[in-house]
């Protein structure tokens, strides 16, 4: 990468929109459009609501964001757990999946995968989860 940026930061509700704040702050750098500013606000929101609702459900914990700029203008964003994990990244991943029911969509993944060029998601169940999404 060109640059990078590193922020970890606890799992509280109010910490998320610093979180998304903090990715567009880095990105501002190059210039992006407000259509691109938007879609990768709009998943990094997602990603790190899930690490606040899921992965840490029933405890405060730490959210590792990292973001790399690379040569060819590419954007890749990983958010990271040490929460809960998950079982099924298959089933996770589908729309409408949820695993609070009535709570939620389902829908998280899917906003990722359509506003993001690329989305991978790497689990351990006990151990954690990190999502990696390129633009
Ligand atoms: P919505 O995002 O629409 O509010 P949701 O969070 O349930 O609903 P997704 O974001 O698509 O939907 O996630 C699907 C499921 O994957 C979740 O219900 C949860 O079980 C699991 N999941 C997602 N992210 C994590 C995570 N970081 N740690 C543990 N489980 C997760
Ligand atoms: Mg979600």
């Amino acid at each position: 990468p060109v640059n990078e940026m590193s922020v970890s930061l606890l799992s509280c509700s109010s910490n998320e929109a610093f979180a998304r704040a903090a990715v567009s702050a880095f990105i501002a750098q190059l210039d992006p459009t407000v259509d691109e500013l938007c879609d990768i606000k709009t998943a990094v929101s997602e990603a790190v609501t899930n690490c606040i609702v899921h992965a840490y459900r029933d405890t405060i914990g730490v959210i590792y964001i990292t973001c790399r700029l690379y040569e060819d203008g590419g954007i890749v964003v990983k958010i990271r757990d040490k929460g809960c994990g998950i079982e099924d990244i298959e089933q996770a991943m589908q729309p409408l999946f949820t695993t609070q029911e009535g709570e939620r969509a389902g829908l998280g993944f899917a906003v990722m995968q359509s506003f993001m060029d690329k989305l991978r998601v790497t689990s351990k169940p006990g151990k954690g989860t990190t999502v990696t999404m390129k633009k």
